[in-house]
This record gives structure tokens, C-alpha cells and sequence, in this order.
């Protein structure tokens, strides 16, 4: 596929002036062809007239329809080969497995919103019949369904160029749900970006859907996104970065004329309790399984864990003598861009310029371009309590260990943390005690509370839940993986006593009979 630089606006390739956008290869620090055109108000304004126009048409395509649209979307991108890996590993200096699998799961995710959109839950159908007989007042008839919110901009994030980018899960749960998607392309991999959403794009045509269903832009700077967020006829927006920009784009859809929900995920630093038994069984196996997942993929995920809390004493040395090890033999691995890098080292440096923290070790430095070089330190929960500036993320391979001196000091560390994606126990059946202490505030903290695990590495199944209270997201009540995602690009309608052949066709009776609802508050089919 040749690459064109232009944006995607419906069935269009549009170019425009000068193109000025350019993607780096991190690895070389070079250019890589082509420059992409960067759009402004005009093209925003063309795809959100195109989205509105499709609107009604695609949120009434048939569960079957848009099932095989999502299925197509995904045929359309395994159909583009090997050369969306190359240019996916070129743009990120991610490995070709690391891509690979990548993209496995971005198939895999559009299948799997196929498979709910034929189910059809997520309609929630409920019918409470007409009792005209009803003392001392008559009950009308009532239906709800669940619809598509409207037009949706969705950014795509730099650290899954595939999974959480043009095709990614924003995309593929707000067309399961039957919303057009105007798609922000992240400035890190144009070329990525335009190899997917033409794969999109060549989905909506071989399906016969209309063209508006489907835009994609590209916009240096910040006035695309804002513009976009800004627009009227956006009625969501879904989003994967930092908490300046996500901050940014919610206070923008706040103090619009008509304030719309922004889903955006944002940072977490994944607290991983190391409870006393545990540590005291395990410590040798913790410190190096706890570096394994740190150093993955140079810790660029949002579920790295970039804290551990434990009570001090011997286990916990062991465990810091066997990471130690293990860190320094990390070798330096290529991060995704040099924003990304530049901002890891800022944050390494002012860990280890902090009077309070102790530069436990490093891995292996490297001089190539935007290498990550590996940090572990260590604080006191006294200390991690004052300063707050301890709490905050720093992306990429760096994690704190906090010491503290009882479990009511580690009670109190969980009560300072903010929101998170994640909350992990490492723990032994005699931990249980400690653990049920903890448990209901990292209930209140986390959107995935786990057991012996590490917690990068995101399932995309019925059951997950990435997501988390402030700043994790910008809203606690929905997931961003897995099927729960579509919830956020619906609302439901309520309809009273309209006459069958005006209902929508999932709430007529004779439909009723071979699809889950609830009637009268019991579940039926
Ligand atoms: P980012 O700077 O927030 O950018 C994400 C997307 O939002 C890009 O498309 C960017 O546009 C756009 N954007 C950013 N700020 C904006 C604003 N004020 N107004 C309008 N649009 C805006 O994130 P990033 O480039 O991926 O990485 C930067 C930092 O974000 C990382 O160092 C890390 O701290 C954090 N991050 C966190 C996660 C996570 O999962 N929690 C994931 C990735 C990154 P451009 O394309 O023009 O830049």
C-alpha cells in the first residue's frame, strides 16, 4: 500500500497546502516519508457533517449489518500484510512480536464487539406493558432501548499504535454501538494511521454503508483535537494519553453550549502491595518477576507498575537485592518518541534529584536515540505521604518502592493514593487478614483489583475493567477494554405508547420473542 499523506475525510483523500506532519523513526531519530498534510477547521467542520449525515442510517443498520461491518474491518487489516508491520515497527521502534500480537488483538477486539452486537445485551431492552385497569391511574406502555450517542472524535494513543489507534478499542466499541467515528491521528505514526484507516474506509464501501461513518485527520499542534472537541455535532469523545491533554480536551467538551462525556484514560502507577507472608516466601521470585513486567516493552503501558509498597525489614532487602540485579542487566530499550523519552528522563531525574527517594539501581544506558534506561528507587511511606509529586506517573521502565514501618502505615499509603487502573496484592493465604483490610479501599481506588499477577497485560474479554477513578480517567463508571466499552457511546430512549409500526423494530412484540428483555423486571429469552 502506498502511502499518500493525506487525511481520510468519507470516502475522500484529501490534501491540503503544505504537508507538514512527519513521522520519526525513534530508533534513528530519522524522517520518514511521506509528510502528512495537517487539517484544520475546514476538514473538521467536512467530517462532522459527513458523521452527522451517516448518523441516522448507521445507527439502524441491523445488529447482522454492522456485525460484518466490524468482521470486515478486521479482514480489510490483516489484508494490508506485513507491510502495516514494517511501517508500525519503523514509527514506534516496537518489535515486530510486540506488533505482531498487536494487531492480533485489534482483530481479535473488532470480532469480539461483532459477537456482542449480534448478542444484542447491550440494547437492554426492558418493556413494561400497558395496565389501563391500573387504581388509581392507568400505566401507559413503556419501552427503552438503548441508541448510538452520535458522532464520536476518538484520538488515537501512541503507546498501541494498532490496539488503541484508528482501529482500536474507542473505534471498534463506538461503532459497535452504531456511532460514526471521526478519528484524531496520533502525530507519532501517520503512516500506521493512514494504512488503517484506509482499511476502514475500504470496509465502509464493501459493506454499502454511508460514507460519513468514517473519517480520519491529522492535525500538528493542539487546534485539530480542539477543534474537533469543540464541535456541535461530536456528541463523545474517547481518548488515550497524557493528563495535560486529557484535562485539556474534557475542559473543552465542559464549556460547550451543549457539554458532552470525554473518556479519557489518562495516568496510573499501578500500586502493587507486597503483603508479609508473601514477601517473606517469595521475595527472590517477586524481584525478579516485578522487573520482568517493569521492563516490558520499556515500561511504556498505562498498567506498568510503577509502585510497590511493602512493610521494611529482611524479605523486603531480598526482594530489593534480587530486582537490583535484575535492573541492571535491563538493556536500554528504543521508547516510542522523542516527547515521550524526553519527558521519562525528566521524571527519572527528579526521582533521583528528590532528598527523600534513594536511586536504588539502574539498567544498562544507552547512547542510542531515545533509549530507556531502566530505574528502580525507594522512599519511605513517611516520606511518600508528604510529597505528593511521588504520585505522580512517570511513563516508561521506573517504578518507586515505598518502606513501610507496620500495616498501618501501608493502610495509610493505599488511603493517599489518587484513582487507578490497577491495584495488585502479592499475597500468601496467611495474608488474608492484611489483604481484607486493604481490599475495600483499593475497591474505592481502582477499576482492577488483582492477586498474584503483575499487571501489565489486559485481557480484552466480558469481565474487564480499564478504568478507574480520576486520574486514571476522566470517568470512573466505564471500561476502555474489553465489551463493557460500548456502554460509553450509548443513552437510553424511553418509548410511551408508541403504536407498534412506530417503534424500533427490537421492541415490537413479535421481535420480543426470541430476544433477551426484561418484562415487567424479570428477564425473559
Ligand atoms: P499526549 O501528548 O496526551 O497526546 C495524545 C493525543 O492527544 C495526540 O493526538 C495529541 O496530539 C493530542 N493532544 C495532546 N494534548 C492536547 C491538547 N491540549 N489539545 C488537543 N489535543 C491534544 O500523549 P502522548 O503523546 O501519547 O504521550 C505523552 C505522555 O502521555 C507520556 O509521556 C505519558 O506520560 C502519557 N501517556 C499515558 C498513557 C496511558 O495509557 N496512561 C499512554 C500514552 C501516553 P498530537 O498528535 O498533535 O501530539
Amino acid at each position: 500500500m502506498e502511502l499518500t499523506g493525506r487525511l481520510l475525510i468519507g470516502k475522500k483523500s484529501v490534501a491540503i497546502a503544505e504537508p507538514e506532519i512527519r513521522a520519526i523513526n525513534p530508533a534513528t531519530g530519522e524522517f520518514l516519508e511521506p509528510a502528512y498534510y495537517s487539517g484544520g477547521i475546514e476538514e473538521v467542520n467536512q467530517a462532522c457533517e459527513l458523521a452527522t449525515q451517516a448518523c441516522i442510517e448507521f445507527r439502524n443498520t441491523s445488529l447482522e449489518e454492522r456485525a460484518v461491518f466490524l468482521e470486515t474491518v478486521a479482514e480489510e487489516i490483516m489484508a494490508i500484510g506485513d507491510p502495516l508491520i514494517e511501517r508500525t515497527m519503523l514509527e514506534t521502534g516496537l518489535p515486530r512480536a510486540r506488533i505482531e500480537g498487536e494487531r492480533g488483538r485489534t482483530c481479535g477486539q473488532l470480532r469480539l464487539f461483532a459477537s456482542v452486537v449480534r448478542a444484542g445485551e447491550w440494547l437492554d431492552l426492558r418493556i413494561d406493558p400497558a395496565m389501563p385497569d391500573r387504581q388509581p391511574l392507568p400505566r401507559p406502555d413503556l419501552r427503552l432501548q438503548n441508541i448510538a450517542l452520535g458522532p464520536v472524535a476518538v484520538f488515537g494513543a501512541s503507546n498501541f499504535p494498532l490496539a488503541f489507534s484508528v482501529a482500536g478499542g474507542d473505534t471498534a466499541s463506538a461503532f459497535a454501538a452504531g456511532c460514526p467515528v471521526v478519528v484524531k491521528a496520533h502525530s507519532a505514526h501517520p503512516g500506521t494511521s493512514e494504512m488503517v484507516g484506509r482499511a476502514i474506509q475500504s470496509a465502509v464501501a464493501k459493506c454499502g454503508l454511508a460514507e460519513g461513518v468514517f473519517s480520519l485527520l491529522y492535525g500538528s499542534g493542539n487546534e485539530l483535537g480542539q477543534a474537533l472537541v469543540s464541535d456541535s455535532r461530536i456528541k463523545a469523545v474517547g481518548f488515550t494519553g497524557s493528563r495535560s491533554g486529557g484535562l485539556a480536551l474534557m475542559n473543552i467538551a465542559q464549556s460547550r453550549q451543549q457539554p458532552i462525556p470525554v473518556y479519557a484514560e489518562m495516568s496510573s502507577i499501578n500500586p502493587v502491595f507486597l503483603l508479609p507472608q508473601a514477601l517473606q516466601a517469595r521475595s527472590t521470585q517477586l524481584g525478579e518477576s516485578f522487573i520482568t513486567s517493569l521492563a516490558m516493552g520499556a515500561g511504556q503501558f498505562c498498567t506498568n507498575p510503577g509502585l510497590v509498597i511493602a512493610v521494611a525489614g529482611k524479605a523486603l532487602e531480598d526482594f530489593l537485592t534480587t530486582a537490583t540485579k535484575a535492573i541492571n542487566n535491563v538493556a536500554a530499550q528504543t521508547m516510542l518518541t522523542p516527547g515521550i523519552h524526553q519527558a521519562y528522563q525528566q521524571g527519572v531525574s527528579a526521582l533521583a534529584n528528590n532528598k527523600a527517594v534513594k536511586s536504588q539501581g539502574y539498567g544498562v544506558s544507552s547512547e542510542q536515540p531515545n533509549g530507556c534506561q531502566s530505574g528502580l528507587f525507594v522512599t519511605t511511606a513517611e516520606d511518600f505521604l508528604k510529597d505528593e509529586t511521588l504520585r505522580d506517573e512517570v511513563f516508561g521502565s521506573t517504578s518507586l518502592v515505598v518502606e513501610c514501618k507496620d500495616i498501618e502505615q501501608m493502610l495509610l499509603v493505599a488511603t493517599g493514593l489518587e484513582g487507578q487502573l490497577t491495584a495488585t496484592l502479592q499475597m500468601d493465604d496467611s495474608d488474608l487478614e492484611v489483604a481484607s483490610a486493604l481490599l475495600p479501599i483499593l475497591e474505592e481506588k481502582a477499576g482492577r483489583v488483582m492477586v498474584n499477577g503483575w499487571p501489565t497485560g489486559v485481557e480484552v474479554c466480558h469481565a474487564m475493567v480499564h478504568g478507574g477513578p480520576f486520574p486514571a480517567t476522566s470517568d470512573s463508571r466505564s471500561t476502555s477494554v474489553g465489551s463493557g466499552a460500548i456502554q460509553r457511546f450509548l443513552r437510553p430512549v424511553c418509548y410511551q405508547n408508541l403504536p407498534q409500526a412506530l417503534l424500533p423494530k427490537s421492541l415490537r412484540d413479535d421481535n420480543l420473542n426470541t430476544t433477551s428483555h426484561l418484562l415487567d423486571g424479570k428477564r425473559i429469552n
